[in-house]
């Protein structure tokens, strides 16, 4: 199958290379070098300019936001063949895929919105959870595809659902390093030593992802690898926000934590990691992990 992918990123890239083993793969990235390294290293074909992208029979896009996105659609969107099939990885807004699948339906093209979670490794080892939003039809052409990229692919609802749970999670991790944070520097305050008290969290109910996989280096080691960029968690927050905001709901925790996590992208800048957020929990107490 002819497949057209853009945004070779952190995720797109190699999602793309796993794809590219089998379907007829064209590659297109902002910054052309990156597309050029995949074709030369992964034998696809380079897309000499944006719109050729629009000849294949699927479209993915993996972009940092819907913003971007819209954008692309915008440029293609002219060329686009009824039939084709738009797959979006991004973590996007769910109200933007809706009407991003309203307008390509006038051109008779599908639209599924389909972000993942596994983070860097998934998309290395294919191992990635991928949530998918759509008709059962456009989720029919979409997993057999995406199957190549991660190990789960669940159809969770209509165009906008894939996205809207994906923010709700990130929401959720979100809180849970925050807090976890909190604690451990309470621990630690009090004299308990960190491996003590991380062994101890780990061995009860306030462990987590966050206690088990993530903060330990951090916290003990000190090694703070770049594996999820803050400035993608705090716009997913911000999404998240958006759909309380919509629904009218009453979310205190979820707008603690938006606020939180936007004030330490402010403070830490856009090439922080999201679990930097600890060094912010810790400067709040004139503290330090050190
Ligand atoms: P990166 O920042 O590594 O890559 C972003 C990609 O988007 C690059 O290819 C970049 O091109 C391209 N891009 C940026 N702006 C534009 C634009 N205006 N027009 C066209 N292309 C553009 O991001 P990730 O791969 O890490 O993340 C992509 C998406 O996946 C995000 O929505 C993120 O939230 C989500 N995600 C990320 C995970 C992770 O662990 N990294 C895990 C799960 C989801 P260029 O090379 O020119 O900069």
């Amino acid at each position: 199958m002819k497949i057209a992918f853009i945004g070779l990123g952190a995720m797109g890239f190699p999602m793309a290379r796993h794809l590219s083993k089998h379907h007829e793969l064209t590659v297109w990235n902002r910054t052309r070098e990156k597309a050029e390294r995949h074709a030369r290293e992964h034998g696809t074909r380079l897309a000499g300019e944006l719109a050729e992208c629009a000849a294949a029979e699927v479209v993915i896009t993996m972009l940092p936001t819907s913003r971007e996105v819209d954008e692309v659609v915008d440029k293609l969107l002219a060329d686009l063949r009824p039939g084709t099939l738009w797959i979006d990885a991004t973590s996007g807004d769910p109200n933007a895929s809706r009407l991003t699948a309203v307008r390509l339906a006038t051109k008779g093209v599908g639209f599924v919105d389909a972000p993942v979670t596994g983070a860097v490794v998934g998309a290395e080892n294919a191992t990635l959870t991928i949530m998918v939003g759509g008709s059962p039809e456009g989720f029919a052409r979409a997993e057999p595809i995406l199957q190549f990229c991660g190990k789960k692919i669940i159809h969770v609802g209509p165009v906008g659902a894939g996205h809207a749970i994906k923010v709700l999670t990130n929401s959720i991790m979100g809180a849970t390093v925050w807090i976890t944070s909190e604690c451990l520097l309470l621990a630690k305050r009090f004299g308990i030593d960190m491996k003590t008290a991380l062994e101890v969290t780990n061995a009860g109910s306030g462990r987590s992802n966050a206690s088990e996989n993530l903060l330990p280096m951090r916290l003990i080691e000190g090694k703070w690898p770049l594996i999820f960029k803050l400035l993608h968690h705090d716009k997913d927050i911000r999404i998240a926000m958006s759909i309380a905001h919509q629904q009218h709901a009453a979310t205190p925790m979820l707008a603690l934590t938006q606020h939180l996590f936007t004030a330490s992208l402010n403070e830490l800048g856009d090439g922080a990691d999201y679990i930097e957020v600890a060094k912010i929990v810790a400067k709040m107490n004139g503290a330090s992990w050190e």
